[in-house]
């Protein structure tokens, strides 16, 4: 694992703001923002942009706003605003201000004032399919609007009477006045503002036009002295609307934007709107259902801000938009577990073994190590008796070669315990395996036979008289194919994502919800979900302990 304390990744962007402090620019100031849009809730590749904000904000001994960009009130939910906080909370960042897009709308609406009044500025009152149409394309001009011309003081009284509410949606918008033949589109005079009888969650009827997303991201950075407004990709076409809307009103700071390429996972989504249908039309249970890249699916799965810190860094910050293995997460937090989370015996497809020979109605308690590579993690006592939990796929009746697991007539080692040998196999009327019966070697106590008799397998147990029970949720990619596409997401959907174990035995020491995850051996790691009660556990596999995935494919 990466260790943030000593080595710093570079990426492109570091090495502007190394430029920028060299040249002394923004006076060696170095302030960057989160601007997140309450409109759903966070996913990976949303973390990248948190580590990358709030992580130079730390080394460069700057800061970091956790900006809301909350201007289209139809879709912006006080839900999403809580999600949102406690998601950057919970990857262990703390942002310098709390700050809403909402609280500049009357400074937003100055300062179009102050456009329209320089003749920067009009009031269009072509309908929305007309300004689309006539805006052209790439390789031809648009046509300048009828209502370009407007005198300033028309202008300022039709936009003081669109904030007074006279208008319907869609009656009139404010368009910058900048280049309809401008060869980029966004600047061929966009749109700033536009009418929405629509109640906001933060201003309620405060409002009835909202300004738009390039003409308040400016302005919201250049209000809060950021120095770098890192943004995604697919804004590099709208950084000459940001730098000419700052370059056309009165205001001392303007920020440079830089891009960087947005990260996406195979397998899954990454778009708060295809997420929120996967929510709506309940193709998953909520936004923090443990099959989603939400940041509270994750952390609901199992995921660690450790691991999910040490994945953004090795994803790397670039220029081009690649898409990540969803492999590369999961050892991520793999490798995370592997050093933190104890080891536990769990039996997910129990199978009674009974040992014939050890006496009815006896136990022992044996030793077993918390963790193979941290003696520091301690040991714990495991109850042994004569019936016991094995798991269904450790024993084969007809075993291929390779199989060293428990067959007839084959000894294997009970983790921790004796070394058993399979005696016979009871079944049903139906030819349904139900108990196997074995002769225990009470020489091999611990798991060692002091004659170096050796066995190759070994397997894990509970005792059934001691296990406690428990529902596992086994996870996988939710869906059938690496890049999911809108149209087909239902059909693209894998059934078998979510597979629901009832009644698996665990040792007893699992018994008690607990916040910490466990390996459970041979099996994963698995932390306890929030269904849980008392009496009654639920745990989630968070990932499997080898990448068997990529192999399968
Ligand atoms: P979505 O389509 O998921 O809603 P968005 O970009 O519209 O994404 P915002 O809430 O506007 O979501 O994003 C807040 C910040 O997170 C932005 O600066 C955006 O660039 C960044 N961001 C969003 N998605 C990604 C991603 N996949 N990789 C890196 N950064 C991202
Ligand atoms: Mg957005």
């Amino acid at each position: 694992m990466s260790d943030p304390g000593n080595t710093t990744p570079t990426n492109f962007i570091r090495q502007t703001i190394d430029r920028d402090l060299a040249n002394g620019k923004n006076d060696g100031r170095v302030a960057t923002r989160f601007p997140p849009e309450p409109n759903g809730y966070l996913h990976i590749g949303h973390a990248r942009a948190i580590c990358l904000n709030f992580g130079i904000a730390e080394d460069y001994d700057g800061t970091c706003n956790l900006r809301f960009d909350d201007t289209n009130p139809e879709k912006e939910e006080t839900e999403y605003a809580e999600s949102i906080t406690r998601d950057v909370e919970w990857l262990g960042y703390t942002w310098t201000e709390l700050r809403y897009a909402s609280d500049y709308f009357e400074r937003l609406f100055q300062y179009a004032i102050e456009l329209i009044n320089r003749g920067k500025a009009y009031v269009d009152s072509q309908t929305g399919d007309t300004i689309r149409e006539t805006r052209g394309t790439l390789t031809e001009p648009g046509i300048d609007s009828p209502c370009r011309g407007r005198p300033v003081e028309e202008n300022l009284d039709l936009f003081r009477r669109m904030r007074a509410g006279e208008f319907e949606d869609g009656a009139l918008v404010l368009r910058a006045k900048i280049d309809m033949a401008s060869p980029n589109i966004n600047m061929r005079d966009p749109i700033l503002y536009r009418i929405r009888h629509a109640r906001h969650w933060r201003t309620g009827d405060d409002w009835c036009i909202y300004p738009m997303y390039d003409y308040t991201q400016c302005i919201s950075d250049a209000i809060e002295g950021v120095t770098h407004s890192l943004c995604t990709l697919e804004f590099e076409d709208h950084r000459p609307l940001y730098d000419w809307v700052l370059d056309n009103i009165d205001i001392p700071c303007h920020p440079q934007q830089i891009e960087f390429g947005r990260l996406n996972l195979d397998y899954t989504l990454m778009s708060k709107r295809l997420l929120n249908r996967l929510v709506k039309e309940k193709h998953v249970n909520g936004w923090d259902d443990p099959r989603l890249p939400t940041l509270s699916g994750l952390r609901r799965r199992g995921y660690t801000p450790t691991a999910i810190r040490d994945f953004c860094e090795r994803a790397g910050i670039t220029k081009s938009q690649g898409v990540v293995e969803m492999s590369m997460l999961e050892n991520s937090i793999r490798e995370d577990l592997d050093h933190t989370a104890p080891r536990a015996m769990a039996v997910l497809r129990p199978i009674k073994l009974v040992i014939n020979n050890y006496p009815q109605d006896a136990s022992e308690l044996l030793t077993a190590q918390n963790h193979p590579k941290r003696p520091d993690m301690g040991t714990r006592e495991i109850p042994f008796s004569n019936t016991l939990y094995v798991d269904r796929e450790d024993f084969l009746e007809d075993p291929p070669k390779k199989f060293y697991r428990l067959s007839p007539g084959r000894e294997v080692r009970l983790r921790y315990a004796y070394y058993v040998t399979c005696t016979e196999v009871i079944k049903d009327d139906d030819g349904e395996i139900v108990e196997i019966h074995c002769d225990y070697d009470p020489e091999t106590r611990g798991g060692s036979s002091p004659d170096g008799r050796k066995v190759r397998g070994t397997i894990h147990w509970v005792s059934a008289a001691h296990a406690v029970d428990a529902e596992v949720r086994l996870y996988d990619r939710l869906f059938t194919v690496p890049a999911p596409t809108q149209n087909e997401l239902s059909s693209q959907i894998n059934s078998l994502s979510l597979l629901v174990l009832q009644g698996c035995k665990l040792e007893p020491y699992l018994g008690q919800p607990a916040a910490q995850p466990y390996q459970f051996e041979r099996q994963g790691y698995f932390c306890t979900d929030p269904d849980s009660s008392k009496g009654s556990l639920v745990f989630n596999r968070t990932v499997t302990l080898r990448d068997s995935w990529s192999k399968k494919n």
